[in-house]
């Protein structure tokens, strides 16, 4: 790929889009990339109703520190040290993220992430961004691409030695560049959605809560996360089901918003002044898995970022892996002379992983609803921290290897469960020899009782 100055055509000018076009272009392609949406840069462009803010980790830092723009991405994040629990007895609890001090979350604004990037990319040469143009369909034999503008006109077409999907969720270039292959597609959605919510800076120009922390209200039956923001606000997102008795649709008046909100999570509803209408206004927003394959098609078309494995947003990986996409299919390409060859070594790379982190993220969902607040699950982390502060070389918590590392999210899973089965024996030997000595010390209680008696 990198012998010969190539013509790639990206689609989507997403997370995932616009890191890759970097990648691409550092390989010395010419980079056409075509963005259904108007520049992210431009007053037009809205979050869509997607999440504002992102937590950005190890993985999504080492893609961007490739590229030389992990610096100005910091600059404009905003430190998460550990994860703020809130009860629904409305006690607060810090729980730390890692054991060493590096081991934190950033939290970052998606629009200035994607036009930090988007800039980055535009500045190197052979990059061209095409925005308002919707992808239409794809040839994939011979890799050419139509392009419509979203405002209406003459609709374009481009060929290119090699297609990039990168058109995330609902990829139209997934859908073409698999139709009438053996392709195994899998879409599940979560029964929950989410609603991006406010808390703002308080009257006196302070942040109403610890800003340098992931703020967490765990429950049964409706969950909420709030990521800091430069400004002292914070960005909340409440995730609970559709339908249902507690559901996004049940909050349908002003005093069903303020009573749930009451009985549920009793110290937000102060914190959000602008609670109700921002109920009533935003949108919901689905929460979809997918897990397909191939990712790719001969030498000319590949998929990366959710286009190829979308995730529930528990684990905070979905941007992070697509990061992570774009550095090993850069990798994979400089790595291998012949392109088809490059493309399946990515997708063997990535996919045994990706689908590994789709079930972690579910396994998160769960513990954020229904374990984080127990005493049970904070006395089992705080036994993983002990064990990793006392064999730093030796034992890492799952969480850890998935937000601190970059060790491949299976290789993760599985040395995680090694330490689990070692935690249990361990737990079973204590347990045993605990029991043990309870029982001799009643036979000695016993004996001596008998003795004083006779
Ligand atoms: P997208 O961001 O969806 O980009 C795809 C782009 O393609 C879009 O700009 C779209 O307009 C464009 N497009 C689509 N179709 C066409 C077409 N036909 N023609 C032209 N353009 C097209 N991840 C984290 O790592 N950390 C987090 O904290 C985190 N929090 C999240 C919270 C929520 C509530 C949600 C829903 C997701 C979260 N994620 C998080 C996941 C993250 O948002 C996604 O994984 C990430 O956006 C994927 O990037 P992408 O570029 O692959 O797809």
């Amino acid at each position: 790929m990198n012998r010969r100055r190539e013509r790639v055509v990206v689609v989507g000018a997403g997370l995932a889009g616009s890191l890759a076009a970097l990648y691409l272009a550092r390989q010395g392609h010419e980079v056409d990339i075509f963005e259904r949406r108007p520049d992210p840069r431009s007053a037009l462009a809205g979050p869509e109703g997607r999440s504002i803010n992102l937590g950005l980790s190890a993985r999504g830092m080492r893609a961007l520190d490739g590229v030389g723009l992990l610096a100005d991405v910091l600059k404009h994040s905003v430190p998460m040290r550990d994860r703020v629990v809130h009860s629904p007895d409305g006690g607060v609890r810090a729980q730390p993220y890692g054991v060493r001090e590096h081991e934190i979350l950033h939290s970052v604004l998606r629009e200035e992430l994607i036009s930090l990037v988007v800039s980055a990319a535009e500045a190197e040469p052979g990059v061209r961004f095409h925005f308002d143009s919707l992808l239409t369909s794809l040839d994939r034999e011979t890799g050419t691409v139509r392009v419509a503008p979203t405002a209406g006109g003459e609709a374009s077409t481009v060929t290119a030695d090699l297609v990039v999907g990168a058109d995330g969720v609902f990829s139209t270039v997934r859908q073409q560049m698999q139709h009438g292959l053996r392709a195994n597609y899998a879409q599940d959605f979560l029964p929950w959605g989410y609603k991006e919510l406010t808390i703002p800076v308080g009257t006196d120009g302070q942040p109403r809560v610890r800003l340098e922390a992931l703020h967490v209200w765990p429950g049964h039956e409706a969950l909420m996360v709030a990521h800091p923001n430069r400004d002292g606000s914070l960005t909340c997102t409440l995730f609970m089901a559709h339908e249902g008795p507690v559901s996004f649709a049940a909050l349908d008046t002003p005093a069903a918003v303020w009573d749930f909100f009451r009985r549920r999570f009793p110290d937000a509803e102060e914190l959000m002044p602008d609670l109700v209408r921002e109920i009533t206004e935003h949108p919901v927003g689905h929460l979809v898995t997918v897990r397909t394959a191939p990712w790719r098609y001969a030498d000319r078309v590949v998929l990366i970022g959710d286009a190829a494995h979308a995730v529930y947003p528990f684990y905070g990986q979905g941007m992070n892996s697509a990061f992570e996409d774009c550095v090993v299919l850069d990798e994979c390409l400089t790595a291998h002379p012949d392109r088809a060859a490059a493309l399946a070594a990515y997708e063997a790379a990535r996919k045994p992983h990706t689908d590994v982190l789709a079930d972690l993220s579910t396994a998160n969902f769960e513990d954020l609803r229904d374990r984080v607040h127990r005493l049970g699950y904070s006395a089992s982390a705080a036994a993983d921290r002990l064990l990793a502060r006392l064999l730093p070389q030796r034992w890492v918590p799952l969480y850890a290897m998935v937000a601190h590392t970059t060790i491949p999210y299976a290789d993760a899973l599985a040395r995680a469960n090694r330490q689990d089965r070692i935690l249990r024996r361990a737990g079973a030997g204590l347990t045993l020899a605990a029991g043990l000595a309870a029982t001799a010390a009643a036979l000695r209680v016993g004996r001596r009782r008998r003795a004083a008696r006779r």
